[in-house]
């Protein structure tokens, strides 16, 4: 499999002006220099073509302009494109019932929304204070929340992300993360590791550093995104809740990567059977608008008038595009996502036969994770390894990320199909092949 001659010379001329102009903090893994897309291709502005396993940070649920999507947009355009939170408008009303209408709740939702996964965990973290009177949290290392004051004090994938940032918001203490592949705390082999870790968190955080009656909630990943992709054992959730129901603390899902179908289900805290009590969600949501906020339980959201709001929030084209995005998902994306992501497993698991180096491969739906080692006796992380075949990937016209220290993200459009698939995971395989050798 030939690679491409990438960058090309547009992207090139692109890449130059770029760098004059816009902020170098983004982190741009390689240079994609997107022209148009459709579905989960997409072509570049020298016009190559890669099959799409991003999907712009698991976010084009629905593809790339899915014509549906597209066509709500272009009719909502043509009637209003803003008219502020201190107002109503039907269609905010009509997305806010049919989002309340997925909660993993056993008692009605209410929804608050705003434009972005970092505003939905402020609103979380708000909410919470709020509602219990509460000031401290408990988050876990490895988890990604957003990179604004608030969500960035729960953040801690990587210190960059917070390096001269301080002083953050005060009252977070983080704990391990259920990492059943890299397990920091010795315990026995029949004892489930995410109870361990929440036994520490009772037996040291809670009875040692923060009162209980002074813990507002725990803000968690269903499986850690930026952290790895990360799947916790199957204990953990419903220990979590436990836990919570213990001490009167509230159970906070950050599902602004692992929601609305991407692992299969509505809610990936669902795979447990586990009832939080709020729901942090964004990204697929409106297949690519912004769009982002919260749901909780109606007896949870009991703030009064003025305690939390913003201009943007309930934007009529982005409520559109989340009502589509959510009848889309509804009938038929997340059957998709499940079937698919099965799929591209059991590949894997094939392709690991030929690579030492890929040492695990996990995931749920089309949320899947896959980590390189230097070898899998010591599991010591081959993170060069990994950025090389992200790299030789994107040459062979395939698109991914990195995420944790050595793992590759595969997060398609919830639509992609077989033979999309099976092209990528082709590159995949002779990316790993170019990478080891080079
Ligand atoms: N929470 C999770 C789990 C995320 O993955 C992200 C972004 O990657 C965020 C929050 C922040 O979302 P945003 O970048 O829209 O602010």
């Amino acid at each position: 499999m030939k690679p491409m001659d990438v960058p090309g010379e547009k992207t090139k001329a692109y890449l130059k002006r770029d760098k004059a102009v816009v902020s170098q903090s983004y982190p741009r893994a390689f240079p994609f220099m997107m022209d148009h897309g459709k579905g989960s291709e997409v072509w570049d502005v020298d016009g190559n073509r890669f099959v799409d396993f991003a999907a712009g940070i698991a976010v084009c649920a629905t593809g790339h302009s899915h014509p549906e999507v597209v066509e709500a947009i272009k009719n909502q355009a043509d009637k209003f494109l803003h008219i502020s939170s201190d107002f109503y408008h039907p269609v905010w009303i009509e997305f806010s019932e049919r989002i309340a209408a997925t909660a993993p709740f056993s008692e009605p939702a209410k929804i608050f929304l705003g434009n972005s996964g970092t505003e939905a965990v402020e609103a979380a973290i708000k909410l919470a204070r709020y509602h219990t009177n509460r000031q401290h949290f408990i988050g876990f290392y490895g988890g990604f929340h957003g990179r604004t004051m608030g969500s960035l004090s729960f953040t801690a994938s990587k210190s960059i992300y917070r390096d001269r940032f301080a002083p953050l918001m005060s009252g977070v203490t983080h704990v391990p993360f259920p990492d059943p592949y890299r397990p920091i705390f010795a315990h026995d082999e029949h004892e489930d590791y995410g109870e361990v870790v929440v036994r520490y968190i009772e037996e040291m955080v809670l009875a040692k550093a923060i009162p209980p009656e002074d813990c507002a909630g725990i803000l968690v990943e269903p499986i850690q995104g930026e952290g790895g992709y990360v799947i916790p054992p199957d204990g953990f959730f419903p220990a979590l809740r436990r836990l919570c129901d213990k001490y009167g603390i509230l159970l906070i899902v950050d599902e602004v990567q692992t929601g609305v179908g991407r692992t299969g289900k509505w809610w990936a805290v669902e795979h447990w059977g586990v009832e939080p009590d709020i729901v942090a969600f964004a990204k697929g949501i409106a297949s690519g608008m912004p769009l982002g906020g919260i749901m909780a339980k109606a007896s949870v959201m009991d703030w009064p008038t003025g305690a939390h709001g913003n201009t943007f929030g309930g934007n009529p084209i982005s409520c559109q595009a989340g009502i589509v995005t959510l009848n889309l998902v509804e009938n038929g994306l997340l059957e998709n996502a499940a079937e698919m992501g099965e799929y591209i497993l059991d590949a894997l698991v094939e392709i690991q036969g030929r690579h030492d180096s890929l040492g695990d491969i996990r995931g749920k739906g089309l949320m899947i994770g896959a980590e390189f080692v230097e070898d899998r006796e010591s599991r010591k992380p081959a993170s060069e390894l990994r950025d090389r075949i992200v790299q030789e990937s994107f040459r062979r016209g395939l698109i991914t990320l990195g995420s944790g220290k050595s793992s590759v993200r595969f997060a398609p459009p919830l639509n992609i199909d077989k033979t999309l698939v099976d092209e990528a995971l082709n590159i995949f395989d002779a990316a790993i092949t170019a990478a080891s050798t080079s």
